[in-house]
């Protein structure tokens, strides 16, 4: 499956957009985790995802007893490249890319 016939929820709302409109709305990455936050277009509620080459992974954060993210759906995405570094994420897929900056370090999770 492609990033654009793909869809991930949102938690506030009953909003499903594209994992191509989420990955657009990507403010904030946790590149150890590979966890990155978008804001939903619909109600601005903050969603969490876990990017791995091929796959994309819906959830959200629970703090107890430490940071983890509990899986709502797993998408396979074809041709879906994820690299972590320092400073961020970033993500390539067919003609596309991204670069989600990495939320600073000792900032806590939203
Ligand atoms: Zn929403």
């Amino acid at each position: 499956m492609k990033v654009g016939d793909q869809y991930v929820g949102c938690r506030s709302c009953v909003n499903e957009q594209t994992v191509r409109d989420a990955l657009d709305a990507c403010f904030a990455s946790w590149p150890q985790q590979y966890w990155a936050a978008f804001r939903c277009p619909q109600c601005k509620g903050v969603n969490h995802l876990e990017v791995r080459d091929g796959l994309l992974v819906e959830g959200y954060l629970d703090g107890f007893p430490g940071p983890s993210l509990v899986v709502k759906r797993r998408l396979q995405l074809d041709d879906f490249h994820v690299r972590a570094h320092e400073l961020g994420i970033e993500i390539r897929s067919l003609n596309l890319r991204w670069k989600i900056p990495a939320k600073s370090a000792g900032t806590s999770l939203p």
